[in-house]
């Protein structure tokens, strides 16, 4: 089908504004990338340049292996959904689906076997005849899909194509277009600010943030093993608790990892010691993800960080506690190892860190 290729892609707008820096990103045959960012972060001009909507300032994009910057993109052999949907209100449901197929010249028998394949994959074949007003917000998304699958595209661009739904409706759209275009098995690159929405649908997340690419990899990767601080943060609710330390390697082999006003002592053979053993005399951020932590009794043996809970938050399927451990506040989810948390009180916390990154001088790099 498609393959894309940023090479070093920047777009620097009349007025200045820096858009898109240097990005360098891979879209494979068939894959799913979902590009996500905060807002004006710049990845719809991303998108556009890959439609060709927009001149890269610098860099090259690549189209099957091919240089595209020159290409119209109406030779690109894309299609795009908008948000808005962008239907004609004028046309029934039909005739929207089957308008690039008119303007490519295909024939009136041949065009109506492929407008109503394509409304019942999608499920809204009984409203063909309908006018675009007359639809709910989730038949008009699919009938918008219909008009850009319908020329069987090799490569789909989708620019926040669920957000003016409500939330329900998302999360149905949301698995319906990811199985469609995995079964249709066209590349597909498709932008949101919404995590929940990249982190479900992506084979792979690029996030950006001010213009620069701060990481690219499967949604567990980069939940689990996030490339910049950034994107530690960024990623995931509750946010992942991020804490200095301080490292220390013991001749007499053992690490001394001090958070605050607490130090732990790991024991050379613990897999933990091993992995900040090479940032001797530096001081550190540890990343945890609050499932990552287990709440023991604040007496249990061994390496434990103690911390008083402030207070605790109950989400049905999770609850929450806030703690001191000193001079930070984490959060740990209390349900996934101890049962219904209701008591306050003093709580020991094991088996912790996942990110280990450089401090170097700099405070805590996040949003
Ligand atoms: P959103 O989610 O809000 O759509 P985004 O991540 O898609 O944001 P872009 O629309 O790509 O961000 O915009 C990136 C930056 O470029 C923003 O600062 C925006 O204000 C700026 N920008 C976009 N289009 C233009 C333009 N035509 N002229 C000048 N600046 C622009």
């Amino acid at each position: 089908m498609t393959t894309v290729a940023l090479k070093d892609v920047t777009k620097v707008f009349k007025d200045g504004t820096v858009a898109v820096d240097s990005v360098n990103l891979d879209v494979s045959d068939g894959e799913f990338m979902v590009l996500l960012g905060p807002s004006g972060c710049g990845k719809s001009t991303v998108l556009r340049m890959v439609a060709g909507l927009e001149d890269p300032t610098q860099g090259a994009v690549l189209l099957d292996g091919e240089l595209a910057n020159d290409l119209s993109p109406r030779d690109r052999k894309i299609a795009m959904v908008f948000q808005d949907f962008a239907l004609y209100p004028h046309m029934s449901v039909g005739d929207n689906i089957a308008f690039p197929l008119r303007l490519a010249g295909v024939e009136p028998e041949p065009r109506g076997e492929r407008v109503s394949d394509v409304a019942s994959a999608l499920g809204i074949g009984d409203v063909l005849a309908r006018k675009p007003s007359q639809l709910s917000g989730g038949q008009r998304q699919r009938v918008a899909m219909g008009r850009a699958i319908v020329r069987r595209p090799g490569l789909f661009l989708m620019d926040e194509p669920l957000s003016n739904l409500d939330s329900g409706l998302r999360a149905e759209l949301r698995a319906e277009i990811s199985g469609l275009t995995r079964e249709l098995g066209v590349t597909t690159i498709y932008v949101t600010h919404d995590q929940a929405e990249a982190l479900t649908m992506a084979d792979r997340v690029a996030i950006m943030r001010r213009g620069v690419l701060q990481d690219v990899g499967t949604p567990t990767q980069v939940y689990g093993r996030p490339a910049t601080l950034y994107v530690a943060a960024f990623l995931g609710s509750p946010r992942m608790n991020l804490l200095e330390a301080s490292v220390y390697v013991h001749l007499d082999r053992y690490v001394t990892l001090t958070l605050g006003e607490q130090a732990l002592y790991l024991p050379w053979d613990d897999i933990r010691s091993r992995a900040v053993a090479h940032y001797h005399g530096e001081r550190i951020v540890v990343g945890m993800r609050a499932e990552a932590l287990t709440p023991v009794s604040p007496d249990s043996p061994g390496d434990v960080l103690h911390g008083r809970i402030r207070y605790l938050e109950h989400h049905g399927h999770e609850s929450l506690a806030f703690l001191d451990i000193g001079a930070t506040a984490i959060v740990v989810d209390e349900m996934g190892s101890r049962g219904d948390a209701t008591e306050a009180g003093q709580r020991g916390l094991r088996r912790f860190g996942q990110v280990m990154q450089r401090l170097a001088g700099k405070p805590v790099d996040a949003p």
